[in-house]
């Protein structure tokens, strides 16, 4: 069978995929996108129904376009968030083939480049970008027993409350998409219960600005992994019903019981950490910190913006955070459900070079493998907090393309220098 060949493969059409051509193109880098399902995908099917963007259609968008039929301030639904991407990659002329899945990508031996065997046929290429997420393989921790008389999901299988089965809902993890589930099913009428860990809770908004903004013009988003293993404290935001502030004490007091870190489980019985209130006061500080970076940026500036002292105001203790409960039984309880959302682990195992930590996390630089002519897009904190989000790799997707050019640049020399005739 004959083989394909390309300068540039970019496995993964969702946003990182798509930016990525976009900057190749530019670059005038020939390349080709193959994505096993459709272009942004995972914003289709894995997502819930009333998933909206968690940030502004201003800012979580690519420079190139905007949302249509939207105002700068709307939250994009998911499915339109997924329009957009095809609409992009349709302006840009972005060359992605649909319904192809990578399966096994190898260097070559005693000649540059890659052998990529996908489910339509070998590809030879001399660069690989894997775009294939930052959210690939979500992980439920072995804490429940599967025959615990519960049913257990992760929070990127759940659609909406009709799909589960009568009865409280447990869930586990208070992060973006924890506490936006945990709300939807209390105001359908669920009895909730909601495990919070640590966790960031920016204002929704502050003065008439966007937290989006304020992390933006105070630096946040471009901010470095300041240690390893403490990149990953959770944010708390939402854009449902136009965007609304986390606030865990009014969910606590709008009827979802809060409990802590869920710790082990034993005899029907879940056992949580004592560190709620640690949590809540932590979230709590992050958000009066900001409000506070937030105030000084604008005295600073001179920045003609309202003050907002009500958003300073807490709300009472609900009598969950005052006397937390430490072991909960799911039967008493009426727990049916536990929706877990522990987020996801990356999996590269269609990679078969030796670029990857004892945690199967790439090692890199900004993206660039340490296997030459590998690299990679869309990592969470890949160069900066904002790397795993629409806007982030967009300007990641820039680096890449550049490094790629560079490397073209000394292959060219070379095949260049390979013509000249010897100097005697
Ligand atoms: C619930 C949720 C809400 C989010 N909301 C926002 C938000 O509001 N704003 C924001 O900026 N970010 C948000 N994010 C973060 C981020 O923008 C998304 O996760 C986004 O989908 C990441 O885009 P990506 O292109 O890097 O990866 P993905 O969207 O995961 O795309 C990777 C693509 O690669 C394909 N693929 C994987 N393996 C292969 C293979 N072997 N061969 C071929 N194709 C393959 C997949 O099918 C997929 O289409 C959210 C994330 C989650 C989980």
């Amino acid at each position: 069978m004959a083989v394909e060949k390309v300068d540039t493969l970019v496995v993964g059409a969702g946003q990182a995929g798509i930016a990525m051509s976009e900057h190749l193109t530019r670059a005038g880098i020939p390349h080709l996108v193959l994505e096993r399902d459709r272009i942004a995908e995972r914003w289709r099917s894995g997502r819930w129904d009333s998933l909206v963007a968690n940030g502004p259609a201003w800012h979580d968008r690519f420079p190139g376009m905007e949302f249509p039929d939207a105002g700068p301030d709307a939250f994009i639904g998911k499915e339109a968030v997924a329009d957009y991407f095809v609409a992009y990659a349709d302006q840009i002329k972005a060359p992605v083939r649909c319904g192809v899945e990578v399966q096994d990508l190898r260097r070559n031996q005693g000649r540059p480049g890659f052998t990529v065997t996908t489910s339509a046929g070998v590809i030879e290429a001399d660069h690989v970008v894997a775009a294939t997420g930052p959210f690939q393989v979500p992980v439920i921790p072995a804490v429940i027993p599967q025959d615990a008389g519960v049913a257990q999901i992760h929070s990127s299988a759940y659609r909406n409350p009709e799909q589960l089965a009568p009865g409280a809902v447990l869930v586990i993890g208070a992060g973006s998409s924890g506490v936006q589930i945990a709300d939807e099913l209390n105001r359908s009428g669920r009895k909730v219960y909601l495990s919070v860990g640590p966790h960031d809770r920016p204002p929704r908004a502050y003065r008439g600005r966007d937290f989006c903004w304020w992390l933006g013009v105070l630096g946040k988003w471009d901010m470095a992994a300041p240690n390893p293993g403490t990149e990953h404290v959770t944010i708390a935001v939402s854009g449902a019903r136009g965007g609304e502030t986390i606030d865990f004490r009014r969910l606590g007091n709008q009827g979802i019981t809060l409990l802590g870190r869920t710790e082990g489980y034993g005899d029907g019985s879940l056992s949580l950490a004592p560190d709620l209130r640690e949590n809540i006061d932590r979230g709590d500080a992050n958000y009066l910190g900001l409000l506070d970076e937030a105030d000084a940026y604008a005295t600073r500036n001179g920045l003609d913006l309202p003050t907002e002292p009500a958003a300073r105001k807490r709300e009472p203790d609900p009598g969950c955070l005052t006397d937390p409960i430490l072991a909960l039984d799911l039967a008493d309880a009426g727990i049916t459900t536990v929706i877990w959302a522990t987020g996801f682990v990356a999996d590269y195992g269609w990679i078969k070079l030796d670029a990857f930590d004892q945690n199967g996390k790439p090692r890199h630089q900004r993206g660039v493998s340490v296997e030459r002519g590998i690299f990679f897009l869309g990592l969470p904190w890949q160069s900066r907090r904002g790397s795993s989000f629409i806007w982030g790799v967009w300007h990641d997707a820039r680096h890449i393309a550049e490094q790629i050019a560079i490397q073209r640049k000394y292959m060219d020399y070379h095949a260049q220098a390979a013509r000249q005739p010897q100097d005697a």
